[in-house]
C-alpha cells in the first residue's frame, strides 16, 4: 500500500529539495549506546539510510553518548555490527556527540552572552515546583535576572569543579509561561562527576539531551533529523536551539510513529532480567527481537526490509504482528535456500525387501521452486530415519501417512507399504517395516496406482546426526505482554531442544548462519553461539505455516 505511494517525510524531502532548501540531504542514526538494538531501531536505521540512499543523500551513525552513566563500549561495537548488518553503510561517517562536548560548551557561552541562558540554583524539586502544570503557568526563578558577567563566571565555575554536583544548573531563558512545558526555561547542562568512555574524567558538567541534539545534528549538517512522535512537543525546543545559537542552514526535525510489534519483548530493563535470571541465553536468545537475536535466529537484513516497506512510515501509533516479520523472511529464503530432507523425531524405518548393504542415489531438486538451484543426490539404503509423527498405529481419518497396510511415496523415492512395527516395554514405536516396489521410482514416469501421502527420510548410515531447537513465542500470546503487576507473562514452552535429529549428508558442512529449508518443518538456521564442527545446532527461524496473508 504505502509501498508505491511516497511517505510523508519522502514528501517534505522532495519539497525541501525542490524549493531549494537543501542540496543533497543528510540523515542519522542517533542511537545512544546504552543497550542492544532491537527491531524498532531497524526501522528507525533503514529509513534514515534508505532516504540517504534514494536521494544521494549521507547517512551519519552518530553515538548519543553525553549521557555517560549507562554508556559502555560493548554496545558501541554490537551497534556497529548491527547497523552494517543490516546494510547501513555508514562509510566513514560514523561520529561520537562527545567529540563535540567542547562546541556545545561554546554554544552554552554564547547563549549566556546573548542573556538567553542563566545558571540556577534552585534544587531539582524547586525547578519542578516553579514549572508550573497544563493549565497553569510556571514562575520565574529568582536567578534568572542574574548579570551575564555573573552567569559567564559561575558557568565556569561550574566547568571548572568548583560546586558539588547537583548543585547548580544552566537553563536556557525562554518562557516560564509558555503553553509547552518544554520551553519554560529548560535545563541545558547539568554538574555531574561521571566518568565518561570516551572523554574520561575530562568533564563534569554535561548537556542535557534538548540542547545538546539539535547542535550535533547542526555541526554534521543534518538536514532531516528523524525522530520518533514522543519528541514533537520538543520541536519548538530544537528549533529555538538551532536559531539561538546561530547555526545557518539549521536541521530540520520530523517526527514519526515507532514500530511496535505485538506480543514481544523490546524493553531493557525486562530483557536484562531475563539474562541475569538464565531465562534466555543472552542478548542475542533467539527468542528475542534484538537485532543480534534475530540474526542468530536466521532473519536475515532482506527479510527485515522487507518488513519494514510493508509496515510503511506514518505518524500514528500501532501494533503490528510478529507474523508479518515471519512472512517476510519466508518469502526471502523462499527461492533462495536448498530445501533438505531433515528427521527431528527419528524412528528407524526398515525396507525388508531391499538388498542389505546396497546404497542408490536419487536425484533431488535443490528448490522445487527454483529450478536454478540445480540437483543433488542422495543417498538411499534399506534402513532409514522417518519422523515419528508420520507413522501411527491407529491412525484417525484422513491420516495419509504411514500405518499398518497402508502405502506412502518416500519422498524423491519409491512407494513403501508398511508390514509391521516393534514396541518397546513400553508401547513406543521403535522400528517401523516396509516393502518398497522398485516400480515406482520417482522420476520413472510410474503412473499405475496413486498414493495419498509422501513423507520425508534419511538414510540411516550416513545421516549426519545434529540438534534442532524450535521456538514458540516467549510470550504467553492469550495473556499479554505484561501481568497487571508488571511482571512478564512467560511462555513455558517457548524452547524446546532436539538433541537426536538427522540431516542428509552434505549439510554436515554448513556453517554459522546457513540456512536451509528442512522439507515440511520449515527453515531452519546455524546457531553462530552453539553450532561447531561435529555438533551442528540449529534454530527453526520459521514453520512453514503462514498465519499472515499479505
Ligand atoms: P529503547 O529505549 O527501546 O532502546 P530509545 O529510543 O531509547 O529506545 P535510542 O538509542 O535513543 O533508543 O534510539 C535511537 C534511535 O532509534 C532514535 O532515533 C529513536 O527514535 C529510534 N527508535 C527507537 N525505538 C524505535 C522504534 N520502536 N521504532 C522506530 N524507531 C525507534
Ligand atoms: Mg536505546
Ligand atoms: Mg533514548
Amino acid at each position: 500500500k504505502e509501498t508505491v505511494s511516497k511517505n510523508f517525510i519522502e514528501q517534505i524531502i522532495e519539497k525541501d529539495i525542490s524549493e531549494g532548501h537543501c542540496g543533497a540531504i543528510t540523515t542519522r542514526f542517533p542511537p545512544e549506546p546504552n543497550g542492544y538494538l532491537h527491531i524498532g531501531h531497524a526501522k528507525s536505521i533503514l529509513l534514515n539510510y534508505g532516504l540517504a540512499q534514494k536521494y544521494g543523500g549521507k547517512f551519519n551513525l552518530r553515538f548519543d553518548d553525553t549521557n555517560p552513566t549507562k554508556e559502555k563500549t560493548e554496545f558501541v561495537e554490537s551497534i556497529i555490527a548491527d547497523v552494517k548488518w543490516l546494510g547501513g553503510d555508514f562509510e566513514d561517517r560514523l561520529f561520537f556527540a562527545s567529540n563535540y562536548f567542547e562546541q556545545m560548551y561554546e554554544a552554552a557561552v554564547k547563549l549566556i552572552k546573548k542573556g538567553k541562558a542563566y545558571v540556577c540554583e534552585l534544587t531539582a524539586d524547586q525547578i519542578r515546583e516553579y514549572r508550573g502544570t497544563l493549565t497553569e503557568p510556571g514562575k520565574n526563578s529568582p536567578y534568572r535576572e542574574r548579570s551575564v558577567e555573573e552567569n559567564l563566571r559561575l558557568f565556569e565555575e561550574m566547568k571548572d569543579g568548583k560546586y558539588e554536583d547537583g548543585s547548580k544548573v544552566l537553563r536556557a531563558k525562554i518562557d516560564m509561561a509558555s503553553p509547552n512545558i518544554n520551553m519554560r526555561d529548560p535545563i541545558i547542562y547539568r554538574i555531574a562527576r561521571m566518568h565518561h568512555h570516551n572523554t574520561g574524567d575530562k568533564w563534569c558538567i554535561y548537556p542535557m539531551y534538548d540542547f545538546a541534539h539539535p547542535i550535533e545534528d547542526a555541526i554534521e549538517g543534518i538536514t532531516h533529523s528523524i525522530c520518533t512522535l514522543e519528541f514533537e512537543d520538543h520541536r519548538p525546543l530544537y528549533d529555538w536551539v538551532v536559531e539561538e545559537v546561530g547555526y545557518e542552514n539549521p536541521p530540520k526535525q520530523i517526527e514519526f510513529a515507532k514500530l511496535y510489534l505485538t506480543n514481544v519483548i523490546t524493553g531493557k530493563r525486562y530483557i536484562k532480567r531475563l539474562v541475569e535470571e538464565g531465562i534466555v541465553d543472552g542478548w542475542d536468545d533467539p527468542r528475542l527481537v534484538s537485532i543480534s537475536a534475530l540474526r542468530r535466529r536466521g532473519f536475515t537484513p532482506e527479510s527485515i526490509k522487507m518488513f519494514m516497506e510493508l509496515c510503511g512510515v506514518s505518524k500514528s501509533n500501532s501494533s503490528v504482528d510478529y507474523a508479518m516479520l515471519e512472512y517476510c523472511i519466508r518469502e526471502d529464503l523462499k527461492l533462495k535456500k536448498s530445501r533438505v530432507m531433515a528427521v527431528l523425531d527419528p524412528i528407524k524405518l526398515v525396507i525388508t525387501n531391499y538388498p542389505e548393504g546396497q546404497v542408490e542415489y536419487v536425484e533431488v531438486p535443490n528448490n522445487q521452486e527454483n529450478e536454478e538451484m540445480g540437483t543433488r543426490q542422495v543417498p538411499f539404503c534399506r534402513e532409514l530415519y522417518i519422523d515419528r509423527e508420520d507413522f501411527m498405529i491407529e491412525p484417525p481419518k484422513k491420516y495419509f501417512r504411514l500405518y499398518p497396510g497402508n502405502e506412502v511415496r518416500l519422498m524423491h523415492a519409491y512407494f513403501v507399504t508398511c508390514t509391521d512395527y516393534i514396541t518397546d516395554e513400553t508401547g513406543k514405536v521403535t522400528e517401523v517395516h516396509c516393502t518398497y516396489d522398485p516400480e515406482t521410482k520417482s522420476g520413472s514416469g510410474f503412473t499405475g496406482r496413486k498414493v495419498k501421502g509422501t513423507i520425508h527420510w534419511v538414510a540411516q548410515p550416513t545421516a549426519v546426526k545434529a540438534e534442532v531447537r524450535l521456538y514458540e513465542n516467549i510470550v504467553d500470546e492469550e495473556k499479554g505482554v505484561y501481568n497487571e503487576d508488571g511482571s512478564l507473562n512467560l511462555n513455558p514452552n517457548s524452547i524446546t531442544v532436539l538433541k537426536e535429529c538427522f540431516v542428509e549428508p552434505g549439510v554436515e558442512n554448513a556453517k554459522a548462519y546457513d540456512s536451509f529449508q528442512f522439507l515440511r518443518h520449515g527453515y531452519f538456521c546455524v546457531d553462530a553461539k552453539d553450532s561447531e564442527p561435529g555438533h551442528l545446532v540449529f534454530n527453526r527461524i520459521v514453520s512453514l505455516k503462514s498465519s499472515y496473508k499479505p
